[in-house]
Order: structure tokens, then C-alpha cells, then sequence
């Protein structure tokens, strides 16, 4: 009985120690990479706050498929109550400043205090990057690379567009969120088109002369969508450098291209929150430890996901989501004043061409002199000249990795 007691008050301590001393940690933005830290960090025992900007989480995996017309955008919309259940003290804000000396973080009508910092704020469209493209642009020329408004009004202008009509797309160069995203859209657009507007074409510029799962999209716009897709890479002149919204025209460096519908996918870099706190350097992007994903120009900040720079691990919610399980395992472990892991992580990005074709490509990574690295022989892609039931099967797989990790993130 004696022995019992004593038992239990040793299993009682460590909690109780923890609720007295329980450390602050503040996430900023609540996205795939933010809402996955912030609870991994409340189920380790820390006293989380997370400060989200926006009102609802619009998704943008499986947005493309919204934009071709065989999606609900409901599908795309998820909230914060359940992570506000599991522990996490949520504050509905858009953080502005952060002093790194102070430990605090500044949003509209308060402040916290941290001791140690999460920010993963995403991506923010630059405006200064393409001749032309401003926000105001990007009303009449959708990027639609951040997705909400911008999905609805892409998807609007392909079905108003007459039949016969020519859609252009603006790809970027490296880096940008979602590589593979661009040739997903590209083939789901030509989907639309091939069975709605047969007459109509679509032409994607590109900024690059390789892509994300090159030979599978080039394979599958072969087999789909022949005489309607047409990729113009980098070295043909794809890269587009300067647009005009009011006379609906791309330029490169050999021709003005005029567009029924654009997509300008433009540039992008770290969210703005990044550059406030001193965390992003001279590419718009946010160096990190790859152990611990602290920032490499301000100690006590973490960044994960998009705003990152991650190495050979691409922009992606897969990613982002492994990393933020990783960084709350190396935010606990220095608050105990212990070295973190070495980590592994794992990526895997599925692309529709069709509604009923799926295509993947896989990737294991480690930090390896300071980047994370991907490790030989890992990995790989779908098989090229796939059987169609090989193909239907992994649009199965998409769609379930997509109710997976959303309702592990959001659910
Ligand atoms: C068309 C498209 C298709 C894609 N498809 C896939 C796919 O199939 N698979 C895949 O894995 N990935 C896909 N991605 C990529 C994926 O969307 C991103 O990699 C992922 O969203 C990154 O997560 P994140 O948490 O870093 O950023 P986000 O998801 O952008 O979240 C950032 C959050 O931070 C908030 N925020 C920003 N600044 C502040 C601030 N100052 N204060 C408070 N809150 C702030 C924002 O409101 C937002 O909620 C796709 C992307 C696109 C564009």
C-alpha cells in the first residue's frame, strides 16, 4: 500500500512540474506547417498560443481541382477548433512585429511574450517582381497561388471564357511554393477545356527548362490533352517578363502573347512576418538549422514550411507538416536544455493530369553539412507508361493523403 502511494506520487511529479513550469511557446500562422506545431508543442506540455491572421484556412492542395470545376470549394475550408481543443490558446491576429531581444511578439491590440518562437507564415506573392504585375493585376490576371478569392476568380474566367478561346499560364523559377503545382493546374485547365471548350488552347510559359515529374505530366498531356497543351520552356523563350492586365497580353523576350484567361504565377518569398522579425535574408526566403529549423540569423525563432529555406525538401504541405513535428520535438528538447535528434523527414506530392490519373513523386531527407539533403537512393516517382487502373489507383491515393492530413492537422 506504502509502496503504491509512493509509485503514484512519482508518476504525479513530472506533470505537475511541467503545468508550473511549462514553457511559452507562440506559433505564428496556423497552416499546415503552424497548426501541426502548435499542437504537437501543447500535447508536449508547453503553453502554446497561436496567432492566426485569417478567419478560415483555405487550402490550397486540391484547389486546382476547384479552378477545372469538379470541386466544391467547401471541401477546401477548415477551422481552428480543434486545435483549440487539444490545448492551444488561439488569438485571432496578424502578428507585426517580433523583438527578439524582448522575446515578444506584437500583433493589432496586444503583445506575448515567448521563450521560444514558431513563425510559419507561408508565402507572400511579390508584386515587385514581374513588370506589370501588381495587386491590382492580379484581379483581371489571377495567381490564384494562394487559395480563396483568387481560386474562385481563375475558376469564373475559364468558365466565362468562350469557346475557342486561349488560356495562358506564367510559370516562376525556383524557388516557389508547390513545384510540382504548375503542370498540376496546367493539366487539370486542359481537363476543362478538352471537355467543355474543345476548341480552346492553353499555353504555359516557363521560367525553367526542367520540372517536377516532367516525363509523367509530359506523358499524360500526350496521351490527354494532344493539340490543347502547349509548355514553352526557358530556354524557348517561356519566361515571361513583363504583363499588361488592361491589354491582357505576356511578354517575353521573343513575342507578346494575348490571353483570353491569365495565370500568372508570380515570384514569391517568406511571409511579410518573417521579414519583420529579422528572420528572412537577402532571398526573401528564411535560412534554418536543419536539425532544429532555429533561424540561422535570430536565435529563439523557428521556421517552418514555406517561408523556410529547406534544402532539397520541396514547398509542400507533406513537408510542412513533417517538419513541424520535428521542430516541436527540437523545441522541447532545447527547453530541457538537450541537443535535438538528427532528423529524417519525408515528402510526398501527388498531381492529378485527370480527374481519374494520378501521378507521385517521393523523398527522404536529412541534414547534411548544414542542408537538408535527400538521401540516395530513396524515393522516386510513379512509373512512366503506367496502366490506367495504376493510374486511377493513385488519384485514389491523393485523395486520401488529402482527407488524411487535414484531418490530422485541422480535424
Ligand atoms: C495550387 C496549389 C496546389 C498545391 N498542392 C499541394 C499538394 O497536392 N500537396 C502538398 O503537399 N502541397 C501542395 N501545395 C503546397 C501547400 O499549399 C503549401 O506548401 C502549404 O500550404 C505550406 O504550409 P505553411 O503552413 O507553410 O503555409 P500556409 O499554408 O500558407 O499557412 C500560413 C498561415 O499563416 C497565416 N499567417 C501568415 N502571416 C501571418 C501573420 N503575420 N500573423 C498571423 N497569421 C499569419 C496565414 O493566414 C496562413 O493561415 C499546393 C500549393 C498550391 C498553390
Amino acid at each position: 500500500m506504502r509502496r503504491r502511494t509512493v509509485l503514484g506520487a512519482m508518476l504525479a511529479a513530472p506533470a505537475i512540474a511541467r503545468a508550473q513550469g511549462a514553457a511559452r511557446v507562440v506559433v505564428v500562422g496556423g497552416g499546415f506547417a503552424g497548426a501541426t506545431a502548435a499542437r504537437a508543442l501543447a500535447a508536449a506540455g508547453h503553453r502554446v498560443t497561436l496567432v492566426e491572421a485569417a478567419a478560415e484556412y483555405v487550402s490550397c492542395p486540391f484547389s486546382n481541382e476547384v479552378i477545372a470545376g469538379f470541386r466544391g470549394m467547401d471541401a477546401q475550408r477548415f477551422g481552428w477548433d480543434t486545435v483549440a481543443a487539444s490545448g492551444v490558446q488561439l488569438v485571432r491576429a496578424s502578428a507585426t512585429g517580433v523583438d527578439p531581444a524582448a522575446r515578444r511578439v506584437s500583433f493589432d491590440g496586444g503583445s506575448l511574450e515567448y521563450d521560444r518562437l514558431v513563425l510559419a507564415p507561408g508565402v507572400e506573392m511579390r508584386f515587385d517582381a514581374l513588370p506589370g504585375y501588381t495587386e491590382a493585376a492580379a484581379e483581371r490576371m489571377p495567381h490564384a497561388w494562394k487559395a480563396g478569392p483568387q481560386t474562385l476568380l481563375l475558376r469564373d474566367q475559364l468558365q466565362a471564357m468562350p469557346d475557342g478561346g486561349r488560356v495562358v499560364m506564367a510559370v516562376p523559377a525556383n524557388p516557389y511554393r508547390c513545384p510540382p503545382g504548375p503542370y498540376e493546374r496546367a493539366s487539370l485547365i486542359a481537363h476543362y477545356l478538352k471537355t467543355h471548350k474543345p476548341r480552346s488552347k492553353l499555353l504555359v510559359l516557363d521560367a525553367k527548362d526542367q520540372f517536377s515529374k516532367q516525363r509523367l505530366f509530359q506523358q499524360g498531356w500526350a496521351a490527354l490533352y494532344p493539340g490543347i497543351v502547349e509548355w514553352v520552356s526557358l530556354s524557348d523563350g517561356g519566361k515571361v517578363t513583363a504583363v499588361d492586365a488592361q491589354a491582357m497580353t505576356l511578354t517575353t523576350d521573343f513575342d507578346t502573347h494575348k490571353a483570353d484567361v491569365a495565370n500568372v504565377i508570380t515570384p514569391q518569398r517568406a511571409g511579410r512576418i518573417a521579414v519583420a522579425a529579422g528572420v528572412a535574408d537577402r532571398t526573401g526566403w528564411c535560412p534554418i538549422d536543419p536539425v532544429s529549423f532555429e533561424s540561422r540569423l535570430v536565435p529563439g525563432i523557428h521556421v517552418i514550411g514555406d517561408a523556410a529555406i529547406m534544402g532539397a525538401m520541396p514547398k509542400s504541405a507533406f513537408a510542412a507538416n513533417a517538419q513541424a513535428k520535428i521542430c516541436a520535438e527540437a523545441v522541447t528538447a532545447m527547453l530541457s536544455g538537450q541537443a535535438p535528434a538528427e532528423p529524417r523527414l519525408i515528402n510526398t506530392c501527388y498531381s492529378l493530369v485527370a480527374p481519374e490519373y494520378g501521378i507521385s513523386v517521393a523523398g527522404v531527407y536529412r541534414p547534411v553539412n548544414g542542408q537538408l539533403t535527400e538521401v540516395e537512393g530513396s524515393g522516386g516517382t510513379s512509373p512512366l507508361d503506367a496502366s490506367p487502373a495504376v493510374r486511377a489507383q493513385e488519384a485514389v491515393y491523393a485523395d486520401a493523403w488529402y482527407r488524411t492530413i487535414t484531418g490530422a492537422v485541422f480535424g
